[in-house]
């Protein structure tokens, strides 16, 4: 049995296990066998407040865990395989065979981008492929880059990376974006960005870094390179809640709908960082739930002391 138990290791995990172990409530945090969240799979860190010269993404949380377990967080490696929210203590079951019970829940699980699906772009992730223009983008200076998809998180992506890149030319597998008409206008307006229309990425080239992409019209089926130093993926991002589905409100897509700070309709569980947040999705906002999360989850337990 313990005070708290957070899933997730990403910045709101660890936000919030450094808060709750500073309460005295000695939290579990549960890190998946993938621990660290998204930022182990970039590079480097900019904007971060704190680091005036920027940090790496792995070491950045390999020193958030660490100051969370300065202050008492006992971390479980593995994957919570079934959680049971229907009653207090909460049930949450480990790999299949380890119960633990929790008297609060925070669901730290973020999300994960969507990606293209070819095996160069897994090769090439942070070293030339990304999955986030804010983070990434300075490093392309007066380069021409390419972006996949044609939402707003598209249009968005490509209208930041003009500010760095030469020419910024948007593939879309449809001839009419997906995108809010006024992200498409300021998309189109934009004499950096370009159009490819009706196509997709079929291979990425390149052996140490990027230097291409092999596109293929999906209306005619002729192939074409176009040469680029940078991809970024933008086709979406998928909220890692599984796990919760039918026991915690959540929108459409699966984001987990939080109220009141990070309250979910749940008593006791609270959600923080990306897997609640579509709109933000940066370490710094999830930091920041995830401490609200904890300063939540205390005091619903004061409460529920009373
Ligand atoms: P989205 O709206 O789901 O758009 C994904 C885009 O990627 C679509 O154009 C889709 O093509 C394309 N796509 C999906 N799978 C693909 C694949 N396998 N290969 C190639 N293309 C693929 O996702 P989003 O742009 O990330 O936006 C998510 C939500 O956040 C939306 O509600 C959006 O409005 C919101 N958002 C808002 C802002 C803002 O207002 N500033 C910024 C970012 C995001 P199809 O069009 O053919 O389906």
């Amino acid at each position: 049995m313990h005070h708290v138990v957070i899933i997730g290791s990403g910045p709101a995990g660890l936000t919030a296990a450094i808060y709750a172990a500073r309460a005295n409530l000695s939290p579990l945090l549960i890190e998946g066998l993938q621990a660290g969240g998204q930022l182990t799979t970039t590079t480097e860190v900019e904007n971060y407040p704190g680091f005036e010269h920027g940090i790496q993404g792995p070491e950045l949380m390999k020193v958030m865990r660490a100051q969370a377990e300065r202050f008492g967080t006992e971390f479980l490696t593995g994957d919570v395989s079934a959680v049971d929210l229907r009653q207090r203590p909460f049930t949450i079951t480990v790999e299949e065979d380890r119960t633990i019970k929790a008297g609060a829940l925070i669901i730290a699980t973020g999300a994960s981008a969507i990606h293209i699906g070819l095996p160069n772009e897994s090769r090439l992730t942070g070293h030339g492929v990304s999955t986030c223009a804010t983070c990434d983008g300075f490093f392309f200076r007066n380069k021409e880059l390419i972006v996949v998809g044609g939402g707003d998180s598209a249009m968005e992506e490509a209208n930041f990376l003009t500010k760095f890149a030469t020419k910024v030319s948007v593939i879309h597998r449809r001839d009419k974006l997906r995108a809010s008409k006024i992200m498409q206008d300021r998309a189109m307006k934009n004499d950096k960005i370009a159009f490819v229309w009706n196509s997709v990425v079929e291979d990425i080239t390149g052996d140490q870094v990027v230097t291409g992409v092999r596109l293929r019209n999906v209306v005619t089926g002729k192939t074409q390179d176009l040469p680029c130093a940078g991809v970024f993926v933008a086709i979406g991002h998928s909220p890692n809640t599984g796990l919760f589905k039918g026991q915690v409100e959540m929108d459409a897509k699966g984001y987990i709908l939080t109220h009141n700070g990070t309250a979910t309709n749940v008593p006791g569980v609270f959600a923080a960082g990306d897997v609640q947040d579509a709109r933000y999705r940066q370490a710094i906002t999830a930091a920041g739930s995830g401490c609200m999360a904890a300063i939540d989850a205390e005091r619903f337990l004061e409460a529920s002391e009373r």
